[in-house]
């Protein structure tokens, strides 16, 4: 196995690529797109499974590939965690897609179904997806406990009136689900052949000062300085 696959295949899924724990800054890609597959973490998983021709080379891939800047943030919060530097799998997933074409490798475009139709009118377009690219990063997790089970679909609502309508519409057809947040449990309890519901858009912070209440939305996954400093100005400036 060649050093960079070794990396890849050695993310643990702590999800700590996901939090600005550091203070130095957080992957770009993965705060705008979402799904785990725009973060480090996915995209080590992602081209451990190209290279092992788990999944075919579809859009997202070029998509996820494309939108790493390897600004090698990742690399000073996977070094802190696990002394591993994600951003030389990064390189080398660009590479491979960048190469592909040129091998006489086809590019698989997402074909639609009217389920996938449904939960798109509900969630958006691009917020529902049957990509094996994305559906490949909500698939495993790195637990022997842990049975593997690829989805048909990962879809990230954006309220609870999008979870519940996106609930009926898989019980109407009766696809099993599981829903997440920012990080899976390792124990395999969010994962399912059917649909993935992630919450991780969900990072909304209410608070309710007179009630001494707190709202807050299933995708924070944890407050960092920069929250407190904000936190702090508002508090400050009255
Ligand atoms: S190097 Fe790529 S994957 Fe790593 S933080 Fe920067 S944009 Fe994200």
């Amino acid at each position: 196995m060649n050093d960079i696959l070794k990396i890849a295949r050695n993310c643990r899924h702590y999800a700590m690529c996901k939090i600005d724990f550091l203070d130095t800054g957080i992957c770009a890609s993965g705060t705008e797109k979402h799904y785990v597959s725009f973060y480090p973490q996915g995209r080590m998983d992602l081209y451990a499974a190209l290279i092992e021709k788990k999944i075919p080379v579809t859009e997202k891939c070029i998509e996820i590939a494309d939108s790493c800047d390897l600004c090698g943030k990742c690399d000073y919060q996977c070094y802190f965690v696990t002394e591993m530097k994600p951003s030389l799998v990064m390189k080398a997933l660009k590479e491979h897609i960048r190469l592909h074409p040129g091998k006489g490798g086809e590019i698989l475009m997402s074909e639609h179904d009217a389920i996938l139709d449904g939960l798109r009118e509900i969630v958006g377009d691009y917020w529902a997806t049957n990509d094996r690219a994305i559906a490949l990063t909500y698939s495993h997790d790195p637990s022997p406990l842990a049975e593997p089970k690829m989805p048909e679909y990962v879809i990230m609502p954006n309220s609870t009136a999008e979870i519940s309508a996106v609930i009926k519409l898989l019980n109407s057809h009766n696809i099993k689900y599981a829903v997440r947040g920012n990080g899976s449990s390792v124990m395999g309890f969010v994962m399912s052949k059917g649909a993935v519901i992630d919450l991780g858009r969900m990072k909304t912070i209410h608070f309710d000062e007179k009630n001494f209440l707190v709202k807050v939305g299933p995708g924070v996954a944890a407050l960092t300085k920069k929250f407190f400093r904000k936190l702090r100005l508002s508090v400050d400036s009255g």
